[in-house]
């Protein structure tokens, strides 16, 4: 936990990807996750390893933080629309 803590210092204690802070007493809302996925080469040296919440983790998988950042920006742009557009577009709120 110690070793999280000073992972997540590297984001000031906040989810690397969308920089909502994370709560560390809460370890069921965190995840280490490897910048560069092991499984595409990636080292589990500190240095390739960040804190983030658990659902940019789940959404991130195996993609590289660079690819991560891109896809979401590629969504962003190609659609010409804010993101709240875009809620109000595909997912309309129920009711
Ligand atoms: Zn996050």
């Amino acid at each position: 936990m110690s070793w999280c803590v000073e992972v997540g210092k590297k984001s000031n204690g906040r989810c690397a990807y969308c920089w909502e802070p994370i709560d560390f007493t809460d370890q069921k809302s965190w995840e280490l996750d490897h910048v560069i996925p092991v499984s595409r080469g990636g080292s589990s040296e500190a240095s390739n390893i960040v804190v983030t919440c658990f659902r940019c983790n789940r959404v991130k998988r195996d993609l590289t933080y660079h690819e991560f950042v891109l896809l979401c920006h590629k969504i962003a742009t190609n659609h010409k629309a804010t993101v709240e557009q875009l809620l109000r577009t595909y997912m309309p709120e129920p009711g």
